[in-house]
């Protein structure tokens, strides 16, 4: 789809505007969507005409492969906003704290106080997702469903961290609003406003359910061979 500079703008005005229809048509807050546009993957010129085109918000799911992707496009586009969107160990908090503007994937009581050590150490507050295992999958990353609200609480007076929403990647293979609906419930009860759910294949269903961020990765920069 759109790999080269001319596609990028029109891939991206397409789901933006899928976006604001979705948020349009289904009425209730949020008032803004926020597009988080997935480049894992992807190098820096395939995402250089998304950036020309105005966008700002990007997610990577690798420490390592943002950290060789990121620090040039930001010298040329300071304001970019970097969310780590996959599973982070704590060995490279440090990095991830140096590289992100926003960690989606905070998922366990260690990690959670190795970054507010971090952040303490690099006089950085970002602001943070706890991700929750929604189907309660096995070998999914996520805080599980029944520890969440009591797991946020910890993160903010334990660790002082800022929870800003919580994140989902709902199971494979099966409908995803239920799960987007009970991710909306889990928020509320655990009192964090913003909701990460949605990818390429359901974010209209997300946005139906009260998504503040959308993850969008293939439906912008195409085909991504399956890596991971
Ligand atoms: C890859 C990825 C996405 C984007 O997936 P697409 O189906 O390509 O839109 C969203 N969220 C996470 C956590 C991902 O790893």
């Amino acid at each position: 789809m759109a790999d080269n500079a001319a596609g990028a703008p029109i891939a991206l005005e397409h789901i933006c505007d899928r976006i604001e229809k979705a948020r349009q048509r289904f009425g209730a807050p949020p008032e803004k969507v926020e597009l988080v546009a997935v480049s894992k993957t992807f190098g820096p010129e395939v995402i250089e005409p998304f950036l020309a085109s105005g966008q700002r918000v990007f997610g990577e799911n690798r420490v390592q492969e943002a950290k060789e992707k990121w620090p040039a496009l930001r010298e040329r586009y300071p304001d970019i906003k970097l969310h780590l969107i996959g599973p982070l160990q704590t060995n490279k908090a440090r990095e991830a704290v140096a590289l992100f503007d926003v960690i989606q994937s905070v998922d366990r009581d260690k990690l959670a106080g190795i970054l507010a050590e971090e952040m303490a150490r690099a006089d950085k507050r970002i602001p943070c997702f706890v991700q929750v295992n929604i189907g309660d999958e096995e070998q999914k990353a996520g805080i599980a469903v029944a520890e969440t609200v009591d797991f946020v609480t910890r993160c903010r007076q334990v660790h002082g961290l800022d929870i800003i929403g919580l994140m989902c990647i709902p199971p494979d293979g099966k409908p995803a609003g239920p799960y987007f609906a009970q991710l909306a419930v889990l928020g509320r009860a655990a009192g964090a406003e913003n909701l990460s759910m949605g990818m390429s294949g359901d974010f209209e269903t997300a946005i139906a359910m009260g998504a503040t961020h959308v993850r969008v990765g293939s439906a912008l920069f195409g085909y991504r061979p399956k890596v991971q």
